[in-house]
């Protein structure tokens, strides 16, 4: 009667405790804003199997570490299912004991056992590795948490008790199960082992002991994952069903202004949508967002963990306040003040790079940028070279301040045809390539390309920012405000496709602009470029100059619309293309996404780093397809090396047309 006992009281408490504490953070996720993360389901549940049971997420960067340790998590997560079935048989077994001979005498029992002994030596060996990983190894990104080491010790603890129970049941004391057990020792290998190495197995007490031991961690177990960050053992395979499919990769929702009760940005946890409270208790702390981020990398104070998890400890520490156990006039504090620094979220360049490689498709981006939504709409507060920058952007439409040139500079002397209805693409000339000299080239090369192709292409009568500035800046009033006219001003003019010169114009027509009723065929330039060298019109007409090509992606192609192979099979065109050690999704950022270009860094400047990651791959040329990488990488470069080549995609492209 003790086992039955002990297990109803122990396991059946632990597992009510579980069931309470899951209800619990089930409410307080529920409190934030609705959205819709549940369809299409189909696709969704693929992803989920692909990322969680598969931990494809990983594998995404090529970085040892995150392959080890992704590796060892598929074995741990392997083995743990399997031993599910286990840990189900101790307690059946427990509370009905003489059960155990019929089922061990069933023709599937044999394979059952031989399953679970395989599991317990995998998960042994894993988790030494995962111990190793964490002495000796010691990546820089990860916590040595006492959570961390207090799960390992538990898990193997479960593990080894297990192979004990196992190794006593080929000395049971009853002469039948005895008889069976013998018969089964070929299907327990590991059991077999411990039972010839540890002679104590043989004593009826010693396994009573490792019995109450196994019930003992197996009930403080359920508990302990539910009130630390292990809650994502049970969180991650939701956190992957619930994440933005993407591309974009991360989902910037617009303000709706006209809805009844208007929220300006998030300010306190609760003005948070209920995606973005999970996301708290999906986190991991792997720390890879930090390991990427290049704010953090070159000494920023922004840690986008911080902020995710900074989320999860908010609602737990006001959950009871905002559930109506607190004073009615009391309200949680806001999540500058107890969470993070509000400086931190004005040093993202909104690259991508945490969400690209957070294994449960946390979205850190869009808590930042809803954090300054309400900074800049609510408060008034911004940095002072963002607030000058915003401030043109609103009196001149464009964000370039003390600029000497005006619209129509970069076309002087070139015949560039303004849109007509009937006309097939409206080039898109964004503010990056208009007001600074050395991004003109790129337009002018542009147009060089569209009149020696004869291409049906004008641009607009006036210049129009699409208003992305102000959208990442958190000014989304701004944002609407211009998109809304722009919308206006392409529908008189019956525009259908737009081909843009910056990949953030791109995102910002292609991803923001339908939400607002603009709907087009947005054509990013090297997709053009592309096009055109394969079309019958272009096929043949570009020179191979056999010269080695350093492609810098531009973080709003490769990482948040997943675009990367086609610059790079245009480029393989004109010379041969030679890897950064960041490259594709896996690029680096620039250092002037965000409105950052018209910030002042502190401290190690973004741009340099990345110009000597790609100076290291020693090709003869660096090229990109993104005018502010194009302004960034200029004056990074200068600090590295006196030697460089830098081009856009279309001044290549250009170059290379054999006559
Ligand atoms: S978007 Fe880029 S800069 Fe911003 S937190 Fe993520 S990794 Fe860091
Ligand atoms: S947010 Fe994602 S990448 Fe960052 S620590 Fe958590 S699980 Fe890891």
């Amino acid at each position: 009667m003790v086992k039955p006992l002990s297990i109803l009281i122990l396991f059946g408490s632990s597992a009510l405790y579980l069931v309470y504490k899951l209800h619990y953070i089930t409410k307080l996720i529920r409190m934030g804003r609705p959205e819709d993360r549940f369809r299409p389901p189909g696709r969704r549940l693929v992803r989920m199997l692909n990322k969680s049971l598969l931990q494809q997420a990983h594998f995404t960067v090529r970085v040892p570490d995150y392959w080890f340790s992704g590796f060892l998590h598929i074995l741990i997560l392997a083995g743990f299912i399997v031993l599910l079935a286990g840990e189900l048989e101790f307690l059946f077994f427990g509370l009905f004991p003489e059960a155990e001979i019929h089922v061990a005498r069933q023709p599937f029992y044999k394979y059952h056992l031989l399953l679970q002994e395989l599991s317990a030596g995998v998960i042994i060996l894993t988790l030494l590795a995962l111990a190793y990983r964490r002495l000796i190894l010691r990546p820089s990104y990860l916590t040595n948490s006492p959570a961390a080491w207090t799960i390992l010790g538990l898990i193997f603890l479960i593990v080894s008790s297990m192979v004990l129970i196992n190794a006593h049941k080929l000395h049971a004391e009853s002469a039948a199960l005895h008889a069976v057990y013998r018969d089964l020792a070929a299907y327990m290998p590991i059991g077999r082992f411990a039972a010839w190495s540890v002679s104590l197995t043989e004593n009826p007490f010693f396994a009573e002991g490792v019995w109450f031991v196994h019930l003992l961690c197996l009930s403080f177990f359920m508990p302990f994952i539910v009130n630390t960050k292990h809650t994502h053992i049970l969180t991650a395979f939701p956190a992957n069903y619930f994440r933005n499919a993407g591309p974009p990769l991360v989902a910037l929702e617009p303000v709706d202004f006209e809805a009844e009760e208007l929220r300006l940005g998030a300010e306190r946890v609760e003005d948070l949508s209920w995606k973005q409270i999970f996301d708290g208790f999906a986190c991991t702390e792997c720390g890879r967002c930090v390991d990427r981020c290049p704010a953090n990398q070159s000494g920023k104070c922004l840690n986008p963990k911080n902020i995710i998890l900074s989320i999860r400890a908010s609602i737990l520490a006001n959950g009871p306040l905002l559930l109506g156990a607190g004073p009615a006039d009391a309200a949680p504090k806001p999540l500058f003040e107890e969470g993070f620094d509000a400086g931190e979220i004005w040093e993202c360049t909104t690259c991508g790079a945490c969400s690209h490689v957070c294994p449960v498709g946390n979205e850190h981006l869009r808590d930042i940028i809803s954090f300054r939504r309400h900074e800049v709409m609510e408060e008034g507060r911004s940095p002072a070279i963002l607030q000058k920058s915003l401030k043109n952007l609103e009196d001149r439409g464009h964000p370039f301040r003390g600029t000497a040139f005006s619209w129509l500079d970069w076309r002087k002397e070139l015949e560039v045809p303004v849109f007509e209805s009937g006309m097939e693409y409206l080039l898109w000339v964004g503010c990056a390539v208009v007001f600074e000299e050395r991004t003109q080239a790129v337009a002018r090369s542009m147009v060089r390309i569209l009149n020696r192709f004869g291409i049906s292409y004008g641009v607009l009568p006036e210049h129009r920012c699409t208003g992305d500035p102000a959208k990442q800046a958190g000014n989304e009033f701004l944002f609407q405000e211009m998109a809304l006219s722009n919308i206006e001003l392409l529908e008189s003019l019956g525009v259908q496709k737009i081909l843009t010169l910056c990949p953030h114009c791109y995102h910002s027509l292609r991803h923001f602009y339908p939400e607002l009723g603009g709907d087009y065929e947005v054509v990013p330039h090297p997709e053009f470029l592309a096009w055109l060298a394969e079309s019958d019109i272009g096929r043949g007409r570009l020179a191979d100059s056999h010269q080695t090509i350093v492609y810098h992606d531009p973080c709003y192609f490769a990482r948040h619309n997943n675009y990367h192979a086609r610059p790079r099979a245009l480029l393989e065109r004109m010379g041969r293309i030679r890897e950064a050690s960041r490259h594709g999704s896996n690029t680096l950022c620039c250092g002037g996404g965000g409105g950052h270009y018209w910030a002042e860094e502190q401290g190690t400047r973004m741009n340099q780093v990345r110009a000597g990651n790609l100076v290291e791959a020693k090709g003869d040329s660096i090229v990109t397809s993104c005018p502010f990488c194009l302004l960034m990488l200029t004056d990074g470069l200068k600090a590295v090396t006196e030697d460089y080549r830098l081009y856009d995609i279309a001044e290549v492209f250009s170059t290379h047309l054999e006559i």
